[in-house]
C-alpha cells in the first residue's frame, strides 16, 4: 500500500529553543502528519545546555502549544548524520527555517549536499516570520550572558533556564 502519511524531520541544536524555532515547529506541524524534532548532539558548537536538557526544553515548549496539533509532534535526540536520522524516521522531508540572507549560504550548501546523499528526501524551507526574523540562539545567549532581557525572544520558561544556567556558570560575577 502506498505511504500516505507525510513525515518531516526538523533538526537543530535548540540551544536554547527560541520563539523562532517554535514558530517553524507550529507551522510545520500544520502541514505534516508527523513532525519529528531532531535535537542534534552538536558538541562542536559547545552548547550551553546538555543534550538531555535541550530535549527536555523542546518537549516542555511543545507541551505548551495549544493549537490541537501537538499530537503530531515528537522530540528525539540524534547523533548520526542528519540524512541517516531522517531515513530512520521514514521522513519525506527535512524542515528548515530560513532567516533573511544570513541563513541562505549555509542552507543552500547543506541542501545540495543532503540532496546528493538521498534525493528522495526533500528539504523544505519555511521563511522566518516577520516578528522572529532576527532571533538566533547564539544572540540570545550573548545577551543573557551580559545580563540583558531575553524575554521577547524566548518563552518565560526558557528565559528562566537560560538565566539560571548563566548564574551557575558565573556565580561570582553575578554576586559582585
Ligand atoms: P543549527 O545548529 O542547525 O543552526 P538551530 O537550532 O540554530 O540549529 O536552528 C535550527 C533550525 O531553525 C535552522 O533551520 C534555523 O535556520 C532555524 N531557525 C533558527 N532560528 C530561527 C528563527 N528565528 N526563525 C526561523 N527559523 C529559525
Amino acid at each position: 500500500m502506498a505511504k500516505t502519511e507525510r513525515v518531516g524531520v526538523y533538526p537543530g541544536t535548540f540551544d536554547p529553543t527560541t520563539n523562532g524555532h517554535m514558530d517553524i515547529i507550529k507551522r510545520g506541524a500544520r502541514v505534516l502528519d508527523r513532525l519529528v524534532i531532531g535535537v542534534a548532539v552538536n558538541a562542536g558548537k559547545g552548547p550551553l545546555f546538555s543534550l538531555d536538557e535541550r530535549v527536555e526544553m523542546v518537549r516542555d515548549e511543545i507541551a505548551a502549544i495549544d493549537d490541537g496539533r501537538v499530537g503530531v509532534i515528537e522530540v528525539k535526540p540524534f547523533d548520526s548524520l542528519l540524512m541517516q536520522f531522517a531515513e530512520t524516521e521514514n521522513a519525506d522531508c527535512i524542515l528548515r527555517g530560513l532567516r533573511a540572507v544570513s541563513d541562505f549560504d549555509y542552507e543552500f550548501q547543506m541542501a545540495g549536499m543532503n540532496a546528493r546523499l538521498n534525493p528522495e528526501i526533500e528539504i523544505l524551507f519555511l521563511m522566518a516570520s516577520e516578528t522572529n526574523q532576527f532571533i538566533a540562539s547564539r544572540l540570545v545567549k550573548e545577551i543573557a550572558a551580559l545580563g540583558g532581557d531575553i524575554t521577547s525572544f524566548v518563552s518565560p520558561t526558557v528565559a528562566q533556564r537560560v538565566n539560571e544556567s548563566f548564574r551557575r556558570l558565573a556565580p561570582q560575577a553575578v554576586n559582585e
